[in-house]
């Protein structure tokens, strides 16, 4: 887009920055946030708010009808402009283009079964930082996650599992070996879920190219909870939402 586009649109720039404000700083409803203008995207900032007011859209049943056209596709050809990275479970009932209402060359998407940090998804983080400029990159956990549930089961239980399962449940299970007691099991699955993000997160700014764009503040590096029988995903933003000191962590 030109100057001249962006001119015209001056009072529209003024209302985003007014919303912007807006969901960071209060209590919106779901529908509310769902009724907000998308920003043009170029910081961390305006990257997660758009993340969140597509959820807003997911949830209340207000999605902008998807393009797939032969036009729309034939226009990406070329280069792909995604503004946000996901790193998310394989999970069939968390798809993530869907859940954050966005279209084809919004998102890059990596989907491993309990959205751990290893070799191929660094990877894959790293190319998205170096060669795609996305803006933020987030860590999502779902409710029900399996991959964690299989990580807290006893040691001997999970032996019994193939070489490569155990891999990736070998990533999950230091996340859940010391939870605070949660007599209320699906109160234990989520706070087992998001501690596994939180350490995923952490895990993550330990990686150079990821520490780097941080520290130019080019990206932000976020946690989500993403909640299948409502549809709503909650953010783990600031430092204290992801800190995985245990003794600073109450929900
Ligand atoms: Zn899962």
């Amino acid at each position: 887009m030109d100057g001249k586009a962006h001119h015209l649109e001056d009072q529209s720039v003024l209302e985003h920055d007014l919303e912007l404000g807006r969901v960071f700083q209060t209590n919106l409803t779901m529908r509310e946030v769902a009724q907000l203008k998308a920003p043009t995207i170029q910081t961390a900032e305006e990257a997660i708010l758009t993340l969140k007011i597509g959820n807003a859209r997911f949830f209340s049943g207000t999605q902008v009808p998807s393009d797939f056209s032969a036009v729309a596709r034939r226009a990406q050809v070329i280069t792909q402009t995604p503004f946000a990275v996901v790193l998310g479970c394989s999970d069939s009932r968390v798809p993530t283009e869907i859940i954050y209402d966005q279209r084809a060359g919004d998102l890059f998407v990596i989907r491993v079964a309990g959205n751990v940090v290893e070799a191929g998804t660094l990877g894959s983080i790293e190319y998205s930082i170096n060669h795609l400029k996305t803006r933020v990159v987030v860590v999502m956990g779902h409710e029900g996650c399996g991959a964690v549930q299989a990580a807290m089961q006893d040691e001997a239980k999970r032996s019994f599992e193939s070489q490569y399962i155990q891999f990736l449940i070998d990533r999950i299970v230091p996340s859940v070996s010391n939870l605070p007691r949660i007599r209320d099991s699906k109160a234990r699955m989520r706070e087992a879920v998001i501690a596994n993000v939180r350490r995923q997160v952490h895990q993550l700014k330990q990686n150079q190219v990821v520490a780097d764009a941080l520290q130019k503040k080019e990206i932000a590096v976020i946690g989500a909870y993403y909640e299948i029988s409502s549809g709503a995903v909650d953010f783990l933003e600031s430092e204290r939402d992801l800190s995985i000191d245990d003794s600073e962590v109450s929900e």
